[in-house]
């Protein structure tokens, strides 16, 4: 047969009509018939990931959900439980099969309270990891209602649809976490007369993409790119986890665990009130008296806290999860050959410096860094091979001048 007549067995395209012509055992295919084929392979697979996803969650109980968060999170063993739960449920109502008992499984959103730095991006992390789900990081302080300066809360999903690589129904099972929820508190109790495009308004905006609606994004966010086409996005199973400090909260508990000690005499000062840490006794209606609106908590029905990190728990922190500092380290100094350890002494010194000068968690890393930047300059390419950081080395690095730089940037 002549070169020309050659054709593909799929299409019949001869030849001459394609850029390439790959010959089989005895079929041809034309470029083509490929990128078609590679297409049809793409959605296949994009679609077996989704079933992956159904199959593995069912797998993965409660129990088992909580000892993964242990492997990366150390501590707030309250909030990895009702996170364990709350993502539990919500992946069972994804999978619920409709039924005629009129039984709906209500969204679990989450609510964490607590410091900055005591983990809540971390935990919002690590059960995107496990779930190999997209998520959305975004700051609510940014978001203002649709029409003024900042973000539309669409943006949101215009964040997750690029987490989620622009696949729609991976988005749609993905994970969004709000920072800073606290910070769209509303400012006074009385309602003012100048409208609040950033408090109340943004709440007002946030409280349909947490229930469940159709919303269209801008795939590509912003409004600088007027002609770009709408993708429709579902938010009825993305899971909106929201966090935030809440400076002050511990006044409204105590204030409410005061008048129930009055109103109730014998209540709380039966069980003695850990003034350390009133988070514990957190509930739905001090999100209110501080700024949230009822409709919004409504939204967010599992509410839960975060423990501020004690000296253990910074220690712990330093070299017990998966991906430790320490160990991050320990594999830089590897990858040179270089074989690296730290003493208890100097672990101890960090753990003490990072609470004297109330640097938190983040704060540990600044530490680590400061300490071992001259042996991270100077060790690779020379002869040295092995570096051990006791308590006077980290001494040596870490002056007052650095503490109190490493003070003024936390
Ligand atoms: P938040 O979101 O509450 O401000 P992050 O999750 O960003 O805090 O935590 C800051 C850093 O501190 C994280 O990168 C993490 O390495 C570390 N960290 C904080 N809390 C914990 C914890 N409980 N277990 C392990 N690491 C933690």
């Amino acid at each position: 047969m002549a070169k020309e007549d050659l054709e593909c067995s799929f299409c019949g395209r001869k030849k001459p009509e394609t850029n390439l012509l790959i010959a089989g055992l005895d079929a041809h295919i034309c470029d083509k018939c490929i990128e078609q084929a590679h297409g049809i392979v793409l959605e296949e697979s994009k679609q077996s990931d989704n079933s992956d996803l159904s199959a593995e969650l069912m797998l993965r109980k409660p129990q088992k959900i909580k000892s993964f968060l242990d492997e990366y999170i150390i501590g707030q063993e309250t909030t990895k439980k009702v996170m364990s739960v709350a993502v539990y449920n919500h992946y069972k109502r994804l999978l619920q099969a409709p039924s005629d008992d009129d039984i709906e499984i209500q969204k679990s959103n989450i609510i964490m309270v607590g410091q900055t730095g005591t983990g809540k991006t971390l935990m919002a992390k690590t059960i995107a990891k496990m779930l190999n789900v997209p998520l959305a990081i975004v700051d609510a302080t940014v978001l203002t209602e649709a029409g003024y300066v900042g973000e539309d809360v669409e943006s949101i999903l215009t964040r997750l649809l690029q987490a989620a690589d622009y696949n729609l129904e991976k988005a749609e099972k993905g994970i969004v976490f709000i920072d800073e929820i606290d910070k769209i508190a509303r400012k006074s109790d009385n309602p003012s007369i100048t409208r609040d495009v950033s408090g109340e308004g943004v709440q007002q905006a946030l409280l349909k993409l947490l229930e469940g609606t159709t919303v269209n994004v801008p795939p590509k966010g912003g409004r600088k790119h007027p002609d770009q086409k709408f993708i429709e996005v579902n938010t009825e199973n993305i899971l909106f986890i929201a966090g935030g400090a809440f400076d002050g909260i511990e006044k409204v508990i105590s204030k409410r665990l005061n008048m129930q000690a009055v109103g109730y005499s014998a209540s709380m000062s039966d069980e003695r009130v850990d003034q350390a840490n009133l988070l514990q006794y957190i509930i739905p209606k001090d999100l209110k008296d501080f700024g949230l609106i009822p409709e919004i908590i409504g939204r967010l029905p599992v509410l839960t806290y975060m423990d501020p990190l004690d000296a253990k728990t910074l220690r712990a922190i330093l070299t017990e999860p998966k991906n430790a500092i320490i160990k991050q380290y320990k594999k830089l100094f590897e990858m040179d050959d270089i074989e690296f350890s730290i003493t208890d002494g100097a672990l101890d010194f960090i753990v003490d410096k990072a609470i004297e000068y109330k640097l938190g968690a983040r704060g540990l890393r600044s530490l680590c860094e400061e300490i071992l930047t001259d042996a991270m300059f100077e060790m690779p390419g020379s002869n040295e091979k092995e570096l051990k950081v006791t308590k006077v080395y980290a001494e040596e690095k870490i002056t007052k001048t650095t503490l109190k730089k490493l003070k003024a940037v936390s």
